[in-house]
């Protein structure tokens, strides 16, 4: 298929579900980036499947998008097909498993698993995002991945094949899933749940939001943590907490701006949009930590935004 065919065969088919040159700064919870080349909200698996193999055959990229709350967009914006996926059902498979769709947010999961007395996912609440983004990057709280609760993930491979994989199969690691690798997209996911009752489910769930609105920066736009905690393997100085955002702190980059944006005094491992922040100053500030903490501390720090497109900076 040629690249204009598969765009007049997608415009037509998806209607008001497509558009060129959409604007991408609304759909992140950063606020800045250019426009994606072509958005596609994609409503069911068989079109997904569709779509990617077409795509592939046509030479053209697709970039899933969930919540856009890891990621960086340049401010040129996305080359290719920006897809949202609107799969959003949850259903219960059996009495210790929940599937929801790769659209369902976190925070809808944790609603609806606590309404039904279910156990599993309450320490999540408050988690941006969608089971998509959550999967590729094995979203992480107080010390959990959520790879402890993933029984299965569905997977789209770029050729539109369907694939169940097992949760131990997913190579699951800290900010990691095999599927960084793939490329594959994630439709579904299947987590273990357990009877609980619903007023302590509340309260594990109302002690993680209370913790999040005490140690991050919650009213300015962000992306989270930018940096992944140093590894095992890296070697920090004696004294300062394995974590970037000590790290950060310690470099004494607290409120560092550049242009819109600055590392934030409450967490030094979350960068905030001033308002009139480009991606740009953004990915400066970001290389500019980097740098800092290199130099005063020998620790290389590891993005764990995602930028996506290209970038004059790192
Ligand atoms: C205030 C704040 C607090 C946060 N706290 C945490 C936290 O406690 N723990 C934590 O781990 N993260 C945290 N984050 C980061 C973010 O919420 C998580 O990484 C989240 O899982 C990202 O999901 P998303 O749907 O927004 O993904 P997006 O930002 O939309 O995308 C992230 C990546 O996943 C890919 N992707 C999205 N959907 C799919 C899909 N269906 N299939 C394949 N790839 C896909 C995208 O292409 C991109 O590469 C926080 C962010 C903010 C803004």
């Amino acid at each position: 298929m040629t690249r204009d065919a598969f765009v007049a065969r997608w415009a037509a088919a998806l209607g008001d579900r497509w558009q060129a040159d959409a604007p991408l700064a609304p759909l992140t919870t950063f606020k800045v980036g250019g426009p994606a080349e072509f958005l596609a909200d994609i409503s069911s698996e068989a079109e997904l499947r569709a779509l990617v193999r077409e795509a592939s055959d046509a030479g053209i990229p697709v970039t899933p998008l969930g919540g856009g709350s890891n990621v960086l967009v340049a401010d040129e914006g996305i080359r290719g097909v920006v897809v949202r996926l609107r799969l959003t059902d949850i259903e219960r498979v059996d009495r210790e498993t929940v599937r929801a769709g790769a659209g369902v947010t976190i925070n809808g999961l944790v609603r609806w698993t606590i309404g039904r007395g279910l156990a599993g996912l309450e320490a999540w609440a408050g988690t941006p995002g969608t089971v998509g983004g959550a999967i590729r990057g094995n979203a992480h709280w107080g010390g959990q991945d959520i790879a402890t609760r993933v029984r299965s993930v569905t997977l789209a491979a770029r050729d539109g094949s369907i694939v169940d994989v097992p949760g131990d199969q997913m190579g699951f690691a800290y900010d990691r899933s095999r599927i960084i690798d793939t490329g594959e997209i994630v439709v579904a996911a299947s987590f273990v749940v357990a009877e609980g009752n619903v007023e302590e489910l509340r309260a594990r769930a109302r002690a993680s939001l209370h913790y999040r609105k005490q140690t991050q920066p919650l009213a300015m736009p962000s992306a989270g943590c930018i940096f992944q905690n140093p590894s095992p393997d890296d070697s920090v100085p004696a004294g300062i907490p394995r974590s970037a955002g000590a790290l950060i702190d310690r470099a004494g980059l607290k409120g560092l701006r550049i242009g819109g944006a600055r590392i934030s005094e409450r967490h030094a491992n979350f960068i905030v949009n001033d308002g009139g922040a480009t991606a740009d100053d953004i990915r400066q500030l970001i290389e500019r930590a980097r740098d800092e903490v290199r130099r005063r501390f020998g620790v290389e720090l590891r993005d764990e935004v995602v930028c996506l497109g290209t970038f004059r900076h790192g």
